[in-house]
């Protein structure tokens, strides 16, 4: 857990749950001057051409690939994840770099969409202007990046606020970018908790994108309505995984417990439901238990751990509740059901079987390692559970026949389907929530798009 004061925001290491560092906040002053002077080097970084945008954020990319140790140990120490996953994490943002670095150019090029002799109608993209990238701190390098990667290739001014249980990495990213050449004033990180990240989104700014819970996501939105600034918001999810009875269960049970309990269950994605087809539920219950019971659980700095701490203390609060729930509602709990016995944040890996919907477990987002599963007669009742939620980030099915899944799949109100794997984000894919998961797209090319503003030019020839 990280507290902040009015002058410093210390932060914890989620695995011991000790104090481990102290930074001087910002306080609602501070963020109006940092605001004001990315309006004023917006206009310089938007001038700069585009080549050398290009150029300073794969000087960036080659440096982080060259960090990819002590960044992954930075974040380990402040989040708690495991650091094979925080190393996981950073060198994947390579190919999100990549992605980038080769698309912008296309897409930002200007289009003339009619012409003839007397006129010429065309249209060109411009920056926003100062974007505040608002982040959480469960993929810091992917929800940060996917963000101000876009904004500053796009030519806009960034005012980047990590999540407080993300800091030091959040300054660690600043620092390189800088060096790599990113104006000081054109990226800066505003430092603290929850009420710094309520005076930005007070600041003058053009375009607010935040990741973060829907409850914060509501808050973020009447903010930027105040001022009309443009609002992307990537929220939570309850995401449902129907596993049908043409199966591979082995395979299936196996890719679906690296899905629920992957980074502790702290993912946007993480599978939070399993609807399972009845004919398959017993083999694939106990697959899916044998599987679990080989997760390493432990210190996060380990290489050999794949379950460390949850990074806030609070949400053991929540978990504690969802499991009380789920067991006086008639659910089995068949491995963990409580936090363990040492020091730090840490909840055993826990499964809940004969789940059903008046458990909290199966509608409200758990953001933890405890997965409920739920019995099916078919594919019916399954995509009518599946769609019992108010989120709609994503959605999977898990079988043998693609007619048959892709059907279902299309059915879904979510912004990302899968067919035989889930928890998976890819830089060529838009990005996107329905409902309570979000507003807007990051990622592909409509995640660079969403950086910029049109202009239409009407030129008439004399
Ligand atoms: P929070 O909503 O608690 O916080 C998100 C960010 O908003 C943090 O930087 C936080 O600061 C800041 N913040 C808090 N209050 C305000 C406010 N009033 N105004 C402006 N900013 C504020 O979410 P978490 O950080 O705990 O992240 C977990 C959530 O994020 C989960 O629901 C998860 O599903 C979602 N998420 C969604 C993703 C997606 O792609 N759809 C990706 C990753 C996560 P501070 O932390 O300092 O309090």
């Amino acid at each position: 857990m990280t507290r902040s004061t009015t002058q410093m925001l210390q932060i914890w290491n989620p695995a011991t749950g000790e104090v481990i560092d102290a930074l001087p906040a910002d306080d609602r002053a501070a963020v109006m001057d940092k605001a004001h002077r990315a309006r004023e080097a917006r206009v310089r970084w938007a001038a700069t051409r585009l080549e050398e945008r290009i150029a300073t954020l794969a000087r960036f990319r080659k440096l982080v690939a060259e960090r990819v140790e002590t960044l992954a140990k930075t974040t380990t120490r402040e989040t708690g994840k495991p650091v094979t996953q925080a190393r996981n994490e950073i060198k994947a943002l390579d190919g999100r770099l990549a992605f980038f670095l080769e698309n912008v150019a296309p897409t930002l090029a200007a289009r003339t969409v009619f012409s003839d002799d007397t006129l010429e109608e065309r249209i060109t993209w411009e920056p926003l202007g100062v974007v505040a990238n608002i982040s959480a701190w469960n993929y810091p390098y992917f929800v940060g990046s996917n963000v101000f990667v876009p904004a500053l290739l796009a030519g806009n001014a960034v005012l980047y606020k990590p999540s407080e249980h993300a800091t030091l990495t959040g300054l660690a990213l600043a620092s390189l970018l800088h060096n790599a050449g990113v104006p000081e004033s054109a990226f800066q990180v505003v430092v603290g908790g929850g009420h710094v990240g309520a005076a930005l989104v007070e600041a003058p700014i053009d375009g607010i994108f935040f990741t973060g819970s829907h409850a914060t996501g509501v808050k973020v939105a009447e903010a930027a309505a105040k001022q009309l600034s443009k609002v992307q918001l990537e929220l939570g999810g309850k995401d449902a995984v129907y596993v049908m009875d043409d199966v591979d269960v082995d395979r299936a049970a196996e890719a679906t417990a690296d899905g629920a309990f992957y980074n502790a269950g702290q993912s946007c994605c993480a599978v939070e439901r399993l609807y399972v087809h009845e004919s398959v539920y017993d083999a694939f219950v106990e697959k899916f238990l044998q599987t679990v019971d080989a997760f390493v659980v432990g210190d996060p700095m380990d290489e050999r751990t794949y379950l460390g701490p949850l990074t806030r203390a609070a949400q053991l609060d929540v978990l504690d509740a969802q499991v009380d729930d789920a067991r006086a509602e008639g659910g089995h709990v068949r491995r963990g059901g409580a936090r363990l016995d040492r020091a730090g944040f840490f909840f055993a890996p826990t499964v809940v079987t004969e789940a059903n919907h008046r458990m909290r477990l199966m509608r409200d987002e758990t953001f933890g390692p405890v997965i409920g599963i739920q019995k099916v007669t078919d594919d019916l009742e399954a995509a009518a559970l599946m769609r019992d939620t108010p989120y709609g980030l994503t959605a999977s099915i898990y079988g043998q026949d693609q007619t048959r899944a892709e059907a279902l799949l299309a059915t879904m109100e979510t912004g990302t389907v899968y067919w035989n794997c889930c928890d998976r984000v890819s830089p060529r894919l838009p990005w996107s929530g329905r409902g309570h998961s979000g507003l807007g797209s990051t990622l592909s090319t409509l995640g660079i798009s969403a950086f910029v503003q049109p202009k239409a030019w009407h030129l008439r020839r004399p």
